[in-house]
C-alpha cells in the first residue's frame, strides 16, 4: 500500500515557523511530527535526494544503498512504527531478517549466524562460545530494562529541569538495575566472566560492536553494547525494505508535504544567525542559481554532525561548546564498494548480511574486515538474474584527505576489497557488470558530514547516554538531531533523538 496523501487535520494550530538542516532520516522525522503537529516546516538540504546516509543512487539497473542497508524499530512499539502511526501513514515495506548476520573469522569457512529466533541464537553462541552464556544473560536483562526504559521516551543527557523530569519519568525499578553498569565497558565484563582471553567471542564481539558503536568490546559502553547485541532478535529485528532504503525517507517526505511541510533539494544552509542569545535565522544558498538569503525562524533543528554545527555557528558557537566538540575522539569514514553482479557471482543460499575478518593482526577495521549487504532476488534492488553486492570497511578519513594522489589510493582500495571478496563470490570481469566506490569525500560531498566522517559519536562510557551531546544545544531555539546525540547511530536512533527535540520544541 502506498502512503496516504490525504491533508490530515493537524492535531494543533500553530503559527511557528521551524527551518530543518538536512533531509537525513533525523532531520525528515522531525520535520514529518513537527508539520503533523501544526508547525510551518522547511527542510534544506545540500544534496540532490533526500534520506542522507540512508539515501539510494540508480545504476544500469541497479539500486544501490548509500550507506545503511537494514533498519531497526519497525516492528509493533519500535520508533519507526510508532512514528508512521503518529503519521497516520503506511511504513514502508519490508521483510524481517533471518539472519541478521553470518559472521566469518579468520580461516573459518563455516559462519556465527546470529539468528532472529531468540532460542535459535542461544543455541548458536553457546555452540560457537562455550562457557559465555552467564556474559549474554547480562546483556540480556540489562538489554529487557534499557530498553523499556528508552520506549519510555527519556531525555538524555538532560540539559533543564523539563529534560530531568522526562529523564525521571522514564524510570522505574528496573532501570536502576542497570544504573551499576553505567560506567562499565563490554572488555571489563568479559573479563570478570573470565572470558577476557576468548580470542574466538572478543573478536565476534569486536566486529559486530565496531558496526554500531564505533568502537571495538574493549572501549564500548556495556549498556550500549546490551542493545546492540539484542536488538536483532525478535520481539524486536532488523528489516530489510523492499525496493530500497529510499522508502524510509520518501515516506516521510510524503507525510511533511502532505501536512504542508517544504523540502527544498540542492539548498545548502551556510550558516546559522544567533541574535541575543538564541538562533533567529539561516543564510540558505540555492546551488544552482547561487541566490542567497535568511530565512527566519523560531525553531532551527540541525541534522547534521555536531562538527558541522560547530561550523555552521562560526564565531557564534560557545566556547564550551565548540571545546567539547573538538576533544571528541577522531570519528571514522568509510569505504564502500558498490557493485552490480550476475546472480552467478552469488553462492547459494547466501545470508543477506555478511561480516568477514580476513586476519587477526592489528585492530578491526581499517583494512582487514568488510560489512556486506547482498539483495535477494525480487527486493527492487536489481533487474531478474542479477544481484547488488554492497561491502563496507572503516577508514581513517584523514588519509583520504591528505593523500599524495586520491585516485590511485581509491583503485587500490577498490581492487583490495574485490580481492577480499572474491574469496567468497565469485567475482570476475564477466559477473561484475557494475563497479564504483564510496571514500569519505564522497560521503563529504554528497551528505554534507565533515570529512566524510559517518556513524556518530563512537559508544564509549565518556560519550554515550547521559555523557553525550545532547539534542537541546546551549543555544536556545537551535537543536541538534541525528547521529551525534543519543541513543547514536542508526536510521532507528536518529528517529529516537528527533522525537526528542519534537516533544522539546512543543515544551519551550
Ligand atoms: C556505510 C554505512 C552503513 C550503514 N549501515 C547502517 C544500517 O545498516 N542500518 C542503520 O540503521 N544505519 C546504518 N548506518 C548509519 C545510518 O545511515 C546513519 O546513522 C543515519 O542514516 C544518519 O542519519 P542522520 O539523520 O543523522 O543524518 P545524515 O544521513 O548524515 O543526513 C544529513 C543530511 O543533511 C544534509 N546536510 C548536511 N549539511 C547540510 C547543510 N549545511 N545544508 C543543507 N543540508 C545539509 C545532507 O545532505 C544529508 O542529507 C550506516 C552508515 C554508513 C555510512
Amino acid at each position: 500500500m502506498g502512503p496516504s496523501l490525504t491533508p490530515v487535520q493537524s492535531k494543533h494550530s500553530n503559527s511557528q515557523d521551524v527551518v530543518v538542516i538536512g533531509a537525513g532520516i533525523g532531520g525528515l522525522t522531525a520535520a514529518a511530527l513537527l508539520a503533523h503537529r501544526g508547525y510551518c516546516v522547511r527542510v534544506y538540504d545540500q544534496a540532490i535526494a533526500p534520506g542522507g546516509c540512508a539515501s539510494t543512487f540508480q545504476r544500469r539497473g541497479f539500486t544501490f544503498d548509500v550507506g545503511a542497508t537494514q533498519v531497526a524499530g519497525l516492528e509493533p512499539g519500535g520508533i519507526h512504527y510508532r512514528i508512521f502511526r503518529e503519521l497516520e501513514i503506511e511504513p514502508p515495506a519490508a521483510t524481517p531478517i533471518d539472519q541478521a548476520c553470518a559472521v566469518y573469522l579468520p580461516g573459518e569457512t563455516t559462519p556465527i549466524r546470529v539468528w532472529r529466533d531468540p532460542q535459535r541464537w542461544k543455541a548458536e553462541r553457546q555452540r560457537q562460545f562455550p562457557g559465555s552464556e552467564p556474559f549474554w544473560q547480562l546483556l540480556n536483562d540489562l538489554f529487557r530494562c534499557s530498553w523499556a526504559f528508552q520506549a519510555r521516551d527519556p531525555v538524555l543527557p538532560p540539559r533543564n529541569l523539563w529534560d530531568l523530569l522526562q529523564l525521571t519519568q522514564a524510570v522505574r525499578p528496573g532501570t536502576l538495575l542497570t544504573l551499576p553498569h553505567t560506567f562499565s565497558t563490554v572488555g571489563q565484563v568479559l573479563r570478570w566472566y573470565g572470558l577476557g582471553h576468548d580470542q574466538r567471542l572478543r573478536t565476534f564481539l569486536d566486529l559486530q560492536l565496531k558496526l554500531y558503536s564505533q568502537v571495538d568490546a574493549e572501549e564500548t559502553a556495556l549498556l550500549y553494547a546490551a542493545t546492540a547485541l539484542s536488538v536483532a532478535q525478535e520481539p524486536q529485528g532488523l528489516f530489510h525494505l523492499q525496493g530500497s532504503m529510499q522508502a524510509l525517507s520518501d515516506r516521510l517526505v510524503a507525510a511533511l508535504q502532505r501536512d504542508g511541510g517544504e523540502l527544498k533539494l540542492r539548498h545548502t544552509v551556510e550558516r546559522v544567525f544567533v541574535e541575543k542569545g538564541r538562533a533567529v535565522a539561516v543564510r540558505v544558498r540555492h546551488q544552482k542559481t547561487g541566490e542567497t538569503w535568511i530565512d527566519r525562524a523560531d525553531h532551527i533543528i540541525a541534522n547534521v554532525t555536531a562538527q558541522n554545527l560547530v561550523q555552521l555557528l562560526a564565531d557564534q558557537a560557545p566556547q564550551g561548546y565548540s571545546r567539547r566538540v573538538e576533544k571528541l575522539p577522531p570519528a571514522s569514514g568509510a569505504f564502500v564498494i558498490y557493485l552490480g553482479v550476475d546472480e552467478a557471482a552469488i553462492p547459494a543460499n547466501c545470508p543477506p548480511h555478511l561480516q568477514f575478518l580476513y586476519d587477526y593482526d592489528g585492530p578491526i577495521g581499517e583494512n582487514n574486515s568488510l560489512f556486506v549487504s547482498v539483495s535477494h532476488p525480487g527486493d527492487g534492488r536489481a533487474p531478474a538474474g542479477k544481484a547488488t553486492v554492497i561491502a563496507s570497511s572503516f577508514t581513517n578519513v584523514n588519509a583520504w584527505w591528505h593523500c599524495a594522489d586520491y585516485r590511485a589510493m581509491k583503485e587500490r582500495y577498490t581492487q583490495e576489497a574485490i580481492a577480499k571478496l572474491s574469496t567468497f563470490f565469485h567475482l570476475t570481469p564477466t559477473t561484475i557488470l557494475h563497479q564504483e566506490a564510496a571514500t569519505p569525500r564522497t560521503f563529504a560531498k554528497y551528505t554534507g558530514r565533515d570529512r566524510g566522517i559517518v556513524g556518530g559519536v563512537g559508544q564509549r562510557v565518556s560519550t554515550f547516554g547521559p555523557f553525550g551531546l545532547a539534542t537541546r544545544t546551549p543555544i536556545p531555539h537551535l537543536w541538534l538531531v541525528g547521529d551525534s546525540t543519543h541513543p547514536g547511530e542508526g536510521t532507528a536512533g536518529v528517529s529516537y533523538s528527533a522525537l526528542t527535540v519534537v516533544k522539546q520544541i512543543e515544551a519551550t
